[in-house]
């Protein structure tokens, strides 16, 4: 990769892990004009499929494949941090058994457990130095005619990268990346009801409707969307969770009946309990949004992410505020292995 195509590393702390070094809003760099297609020079990093680590650019499925044409994929996302004790996934149990819950959620027949998945995770953190991100992904390779596979074996799938220089970077189009966030509620799409997918399924077919809101609004001029459940409570974004802070400092987020449990969702949860602040799971109207001191956004790409306006109108003093900037600083203490109360939240992957 030429330098030039490289995504500019920009001073100061990011709001983002996708985007670790990029700290201010704005265009970061002008459209490429390479061709889209798979990279000429791929991320030298292994990938492990089913039991073997194999070339990035190796790891490829049928477009036929049950899991491209019936989005029956399921996966997981978690972050691995620097610490002084070495590369350390964060709540890795935590990740591993909601992939779990998501493959029997939707009938996955599984054939890997608890321990075999994180081993593997482990085993490809140490195989790609660097990393910042793994995504674990359960997947249906066959080529099948009928919704249900005749072929119902599933492949495992582990990959650790950098996803700035990795992924990003290699993409033909341009980086978006806001550090504060501009938001649209979005009207014309409900969360799905549970009965149709639970929202507890991290499967790919999840993520259908919330792109159609997210990408209507990006041609609006936002940044991001929240859906609301069947009632018209608010639920979660895109990809994140929602918390208001309200003006006696109480921390809401909706409870889980609509919304994925996120991990950084909990662990926000656990570490305001820690800190003596209250917090309260509960239904929440879209029009609190404009009441309350300040929202922000959860998810384990971006940590915790203010969000500074909603439907063209500020969310409190329309800035990042106080607690969550308090809260991002703790947030990213706490993963990056500095406050010995959550250090079993790590799980260190080389052995000392
Ligand atoms: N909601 C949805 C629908 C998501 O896909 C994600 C990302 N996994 C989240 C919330 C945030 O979850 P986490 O904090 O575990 O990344």
């Amino acid at each position: 990769m030429a330098p030039e195509e490289r995504v500019p590393r920009l001073p100061g702390a990011g709001a983002c892990r996708n985007f670790p070094s990029m700290a201010s809003a704005g265009p970061l760099r002008p459209s490429l004009t390479r061709p889209r297609s798979i990279p000429t020079t791929p991320p030298n990093r292994r990938i492990w499929v089913d039991g073997e680590l194999l070339p990035w650019e190796s790891v490829t499925v049928h477009l036929l494949s049950h899991s491209v044409q019936r989005a029956s994929l399921i996966f997981d996302f978690m972050s691995v941090h620097p610490t002084r004790r070495g590369p350390a996934v964060f709540r890795m149990g935590e990740h591993v058994r909601r992939l779990l819950r998501s493959a029997e959620l939707i009938g996955l027949p599984m054939t890997m457990d608890e321990e075999a998945i994180s081993g593997a995770v482990v085993e490809t953190v140490r195989a790609n130095p660097g990393a910042t991100a793994v995504k674990v992904c359960a997947y249906l390779p066959s080529i099948e005619v009928e919704v249900v596979p005749s072929d119902d074996r599933v492949s495992v799938a582990v990959a650790a990268y950098e996803t700035a220089a990795d992924v990003v970077g290699h993409n033909a189009g341009p980086v978006y990346f806001k550090p504060e966030l501009r938001i649209r509620l979005a009207k014309e799409r409900r969360k799905m009801r549970p009965e149709i997918i639970p929202p507890q399924a991290k499967v790919s077919a999840n993520y259908t409707s919330p792109m159609i809101a997210k990408w209507a609004a990006r041609r609006a001029g936002y940044d991001e969307i929240l859906l609301v459940d069947e009632k018209g409570y608010l639920a979660e974004a895109s990809t994140e969770n929602v918390f208001l802070v309200s003006q006696d400092g109480r921390l809401r987020t909706p409870s889980l009946a609509y919304v994925l449990a996120g991990v950084t969702r909990s662990s926000i949860l656990e570490i305001a309990k820690h800190d003596g602040i209250p917090v309260a799971e509960e239904a929440i109207r879209p029009e609190d949004l404009f009441t309350a001191a300040e929202v922000f956004l959860t998810a384990t790409s971006a940590g915790v992410w203010p969000v500074v306006s909603v439907d063209g109108r500020a969310v409190g003093e329309g800035r990042a505020g106080p607690v969550s900037r308090a809260l991002r600083s703790r947030f990213e203490e706490v993963a990056n292995g500095h406050d010995p109360a959550f250090d079993a939240w790590l799980t260190y992957v080389n052995p000392t």
